[in-house]
C-alpha cells in the first residue's frame, strides 16, 4: 500500500482500517493473479512468448544504449515426440513441467525464462556476457542429466547461446542463437553450441 494511504488510514477507526486492509490485499492477490495468466505459459510456469517478446525488445534497447551485455540462450528437447510415444502424452507433459522448474533453478531473478509453444524453451539473460551464459548452460545440462525423473525418461536437450551484439536487431540476435541450437542438434544433441 502507498505510503500516503497508510497515513491516511492511521485516522480511521480500527474495524474500518482492517476492511480497507482486508480489500487492498484481495485486490492485489486480484492483479497479481491476471497478470501471471496473462504473462505465464499454463503448463509450466514459465512466462509466455508474448510476455518474452515484450522483455527481449526493452533489453535489447538497454543493450543498444549501454555497455551492458546481453545474452540469449534457446533449448528445444531432444526427441520429444519419442518421449512421448513411450511414454504418452501426460507424462510428456510432467516432463516439461519438471525441466522448467530446472531451468528456473539454475538461472537468477532478473533473467527470464519462457517457453516458446512445443518444447522449446528460452532464457534471456541481461548483462549476462557470453561467458557466463556457456557457463550457466553447463550447469543446466548437469542439472537436466543428475534429476532422477528426467534421467529416468532419458530427457536430454539441446541449446544454441550467442551475445547481443550492436547491429542486432531482434530477428537477428534470435536467429543467431536459433542457428547455434541447429548446429547443436546436427552434432548429435544434448550439447550446447555458441555462436558469439
Ligand atoms: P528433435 O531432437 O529434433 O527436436 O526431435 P523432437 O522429436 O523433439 O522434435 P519434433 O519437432 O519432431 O517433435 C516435437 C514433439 O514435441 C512433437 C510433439 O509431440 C511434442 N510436443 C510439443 N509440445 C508438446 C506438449 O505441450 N506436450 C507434449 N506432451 N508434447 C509436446
Ligand atoms: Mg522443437
Ligand atoms: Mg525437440
Amino acid at each position: 500500500m502507498e505510503e500516503y494511504l497508510k497515513k491516511r488510514l492511521k485516522s480511521v477507526d480500527y474495524k474500518t482500517r482492517r476492511k480497507i486492509e482486508k480489500l487492498f490485499k484481495e485486490m492485489n492477490e486480484s492483479i497479481s493473479l491476471l497478470f501471471d495468466i496473462a504473462t505465464r505459459d499454463e503448463k509450466t510456469g514459465l512466462y509466455n512468448d508474448k510476455f518474452f517478446n515484450t522483455e527481449l525488445e526493452m533489453e535489447i534497447e538497454k543493450a543498444q544504449r549501454g555497455k551492458q551485455k546481453l545474452s540469449l540462450v534457446i533449448t528445444d528437447i531432444d526427441y520429444f515426440k519419442k518421449i512421448n510415444d513411450k511414454y504418452g502424452h501426460i507424462k510428456a507433459d510432467e516432463l516439461l513441467y519438471k525441466l522448467a522448474k530446472v531451468i528456473q533453478k539454475q538461472i537468477r531473478k532478473s533473467d527470464i525464462a519462457a517457453r516458446f509453444g512445443g518444447e522449446e524453451f528460452v532464457i534471456l539473460l541481461p548483462e549476462t556476457s557470453l561467458t557466463k551464459a556457456k557457463k550457466l548452460c553447463i550447469r543446466l545440462r548437469n542439472a537436466i542429466h543428475k534429476d532422477k525423473v528426467l534421467k529416468k525418461h532419458g530427457l536430454t536437450v539441446s541449446g544454441g547461446i550467442t551475445q547481443f551484439r550492436k547491429k542486432d536487431n531482434k530477428k537477428a540476435f534470435k536467429s543467431r542463437s536459433d542457428k547455434a541450437l541447429y548446429q547443436a542438434k546436427k552434432q548429435g544433441r544434448d550439447e550446447f553450441v555458441v555462436l558469439g
